[in-house]
């Protein structure tokens, strides 16, 4: 599987000029199996990026090629899509619809023409996976839910149609303690199954930890794409374009402010504990 965007643009308003489009001539091809994180400041663009990735949206100019078929094309079968692009929307309202909890996650179900029982096993199990009981909530209604709740339903109805790429727009903001650690066990488990995954997150310590590549954006264009450890190595190009790199490279920074000899290839937690039991001559626990 390759998902590829070739010279993509795209404007929200027609008549705005070029300067203001949401996207400019964007190029990123996404293999099977990645883990993607893609972060950038609000408003660079990151959430048009990815539904037009799943098809959501269709670029004003430039293709989008899935296995390489142009999605936009005429003769293009979108079903593949809808089936293989699985897409958890920022605003969890944008996605849940139906009256009861049951009836939201079995409807691309039943549109895929599972039977019930087959349809059942799969709520259940996705309901699960984000921390419901399937008989307590299947009557509820999903408006009913708090925000954070609604997020991990709208994921549920995701898992159920097991897609192989899973899109996730901003998936941990709202979500409490509880809830975030439900979501890194997901999200583990859909990685050791070779799953692509395409996250958007401001939380750059959450994609340090799990993604293999990150992709920069700022002002509608990809600034940088590239092995995740690798890029948040440059501290310099974070500064010169003002982008969080994290909290973790923020205390890496100050460390190495003050002396610490700490090498600048620690990018997550258990690399930074690493470095410390090292410079005091420790063994981790
Ligand atoms: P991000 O997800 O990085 O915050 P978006 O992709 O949502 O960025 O937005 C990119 C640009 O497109 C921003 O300038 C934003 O204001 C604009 N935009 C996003 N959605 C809409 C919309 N529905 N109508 C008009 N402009 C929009
Ligand atoms: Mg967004």
């Amino acid at each position: 599987m390759q998902l590829e965007l070739k010279n993509v643009s795209y404007t929200y308003l027609p008549s705005t000029p070029y300067s203001a489009a949401a996207l400019h001539n964007v190029n990123i091809k996404i293999s099977s199996g990645e883990f993607v994180g893609i972060i950038g400041e609000t408003g660079s663009g990151k959430s048009t990026l990815v539904q037009i990735m799943a098809g959501l949206l269709s670029p004003g100019s430039g293709v989008v090629l899935f296995d390489g078929q142009n999605i936009g094309s005429r003769s293009y079968n979108r079903r593949i899509i809808r089936k293989k692009i699985g897409f958890v929307f920022q605003f969890p309202d944008y996605q849940l619809f139906e009256i009861t909890v049951e009836r939201d996650i079995s409807f691309a179900l039943k549109k895929a023409g599972l039977n019930k029982a087959e349809i059942k096993m799969r709520a259940e199990n996705a309901l699960s996976a984000v921390g419901f009981d399937y008989e307590k909530v299947k009557n509820k209604s999903p408006l009913s839910f708090s925000g954070g709740e609604k997020r991990r339903l709208a994921m549920a109805g995701v898992l159920a149609a097991d897609p192989d790429i899973f899109i996730f727009d901003e998936p941990i903001a709202g979500l409490d303690y509880s809830g975030r650690k439900l979501f890194l066990k997901l999200i583990s488990d859909l990685k050791r199954n070779g799953k692509t995954i395409i996250v958007v997150s401001h939380n750059t310590d959450f994609l340090a930890e799990y993604a293999d590549r990150l992709v920069i954006m700022k002002n509608g264009v990809i600034l940088k794409d590239g092995k995740t450890a690798e890029l948040l190595a440059d501290n310099y190009f974070f500064e010169k374009n003002n982008i969080y790199a994290g909290q973790l490279s923020e205390i890496l920074n100050l460390l190495k402010d003050n002396g610490a000899d700490i090498s600048g290839n620690a990018v997550k937690y258990n690399q930074l504990i690493d470095e410390i039991c090292r410079i005091h001559g420790r063994k981790k626990e």
